[in-house]
């Protein structure tokens, strides 16, 4: 299990990384996405801190966007884990600031005001802020959408119980206020961790 998740660290971590000023020509438009974060290391690199894929086709620059250079956590339970992260861990009341979804019709009627989205705007800026500083990216091609599905839950199983792949000591992710959905995996993903993990062979036959 640990042999194959090596590659996959080899493999991944040999590809072009990207950040926010990416050019969209170099990314392929159905994929799959890997994240990876500032002192989070593992197999001798860079550690992946979370996997991600799309579902609508043609989609992955849009879901890239949303998840880490778009201020808006109502479209990214990624961006939302961050914000809880960053205001847990000074203990802000802000948190259940944060927590109010603006979305909905029916929500956004009962508890928008001008205050309030003032308040995760504030939120919203700290965790770019944290992206733009600590995160960056990386991306394969995968074009049929039930292969991306299938292929993002395998890898996030190899990673998940892979006994090398641990959270640090300082990772954002463990001041998260539910710890039970983190703890010292250190993936910031919360579903598909428990399905079976990629072979070596596996690995090697994915196609970057
Ligand atoms: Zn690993």
């Amino acid at each position: 299990m640990s042999k194959a998740c090596q590659l996959l660290h080899e493999r991944i971590s040999a590809l072009p990384g990207f950040t926010g000023t990416y050019d969209p020509t170099d990314l392929p438009t159905n994929g799959i996405y890997f994240v990876f974060e500032t002192g989070e290391t593992a197999h001798g690199g860079r550690r992946i801190v979370r996997v991600g894929t799309h579902t609508g086709d043609n989609n992955l620059q849009k879901r890239i966007n949303e998840h880490l250079y778009i201020p808006n956590k109502d479209r990214s339970v990624f961006r939302k884990h961050l914000g809880r992260c960053v205001l847990n861990a000074r203990k802000d009341p802000a948190l259940s600031q944060w927590e109010i979804d603006l979305t909905p019709r029916a929500n956004r009627g009962n508890h928008f005001t001008p205050a309030l989205k003032e308040a995760q705007d504030k939120v919203e800026a700290e965790v770019s802020d944290y992206i733009t500083k600590n995160l960056s990216f990386a991306a394969i091609k995968v074009e049929a959408g039930q292969r991306r599905l299938q292929l993002e839950s395998s890898l996030l199983a190899t990673i998940a119980q892979c006994k090398e792949c641990g959270a640090s000591g300082n990772w954002l992710g463990r001041n998260h206020p539910n710890r039970l959905s983190f703890g010292t995996i250190g993936l910031w993903n919360v579903q598909g961790l428990k399905g079976p993990p990629m072979t070596e062979r596996e690995v090697e036959m994915l196609q970057l």
